[in-house]
């Protein structure tokens, strides 16, 4: 069997754990990505981000599927994700699982790369909850959206969006129809960014989409 250009490498143990299992939202973006390669390939990005790596499902396959020109930052607020992630890239990348960099952290707290990522990916948090589920635990900040669920998605959009982002670079977001995805595509408008729904699909109650995003 031929192997897929886009692979979708798994391996954990999320049972028990607070590290987020692959799901419906994770395949997705997997899916938006793999749609989206070659854009992605013609960018040639030199620095790749992923905010909320937890199972590093999402980063490793881009590792693999853009090489090692790219420098990997796999991000997550959870330790154990962080563990997880390793652990998904020993197994998948076994040659090179240094690829990637992984910082145990808030958002991009402590990461100083302004106007320089080519490449950002995040899979929030996007669950309307109440607003005191979010910032509660480990298991919280997997699902916990706060109002709307855009607690995070908003913080995301002005602390690292917003001044990491650079000039070509392009951005993955998942969100869901109850993130009030009309109010959330006018807002990164007004603040100088362009948005593309570019997948949407209905999983039981939810309908998610990915959002692809680059400054105007
Ligand atoms: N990327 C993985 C996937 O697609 O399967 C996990 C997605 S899960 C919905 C959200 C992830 O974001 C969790 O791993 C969670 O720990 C992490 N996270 C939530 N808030 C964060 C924050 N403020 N900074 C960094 N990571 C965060």
């Amino acid at each position: 069997m031929e192997t897929p250009e886009f692979p979708t490498n798994i391996f954990g143990k999320y049972f028990q754990s607070t590290v987020y299992e692959p799901s419906e939202d994770t395949f997705i973006l997997l899916d938006a990505l793999e749609q989206d390669l070659t854009l992605i390939r013609n960018l040639k990005p030199l620095i790749c981000v992923e905010i909320g790596c937890g199972s590093g499902a999402v980063i490793t396959s881009l590792a693999k599927s853009i090489g090692n020109d790219s420098f990997y930052l796999a991000v997550d607020i959870n330790p154990e994700a962080i563990k997880c992630t390793q652990e998904c890239l020993k197994f998948n990348i076994p040659s090179d699982s240094n690829v990637v960099q992984l910082i145990n952290t808030n958002l991009n707290d402590g990461i100083r790369l302004k106007d320089s990522v080519d490449l950002l990916i995040f899979n929030p948090p996007y669950v309307p909850t109440i607003n005191d589920e979010v910032d509660k635990g480990l298991i919280e900040a997997t699902w916990a959206g706060g109002d709307h669920g855009r607690i995070v998605i908003d913080r995301f959009i002005k602390k690292t969006l917003t001044p990491m982002l650079n000039s070509n670079g392009l951005a993955y977001l998942v969100v869901i129809e109850q993130n009030n995805l009309s109010d959330l595509i006018l807002h990164l408008e007004k603040i100088g960014f362009q948005c593309k729904n570019v997948l949407k699909r209905k999983c039981g109650i939810e309908t998610l989409s990915v959002l692809r995003i680059c400054r105007l």
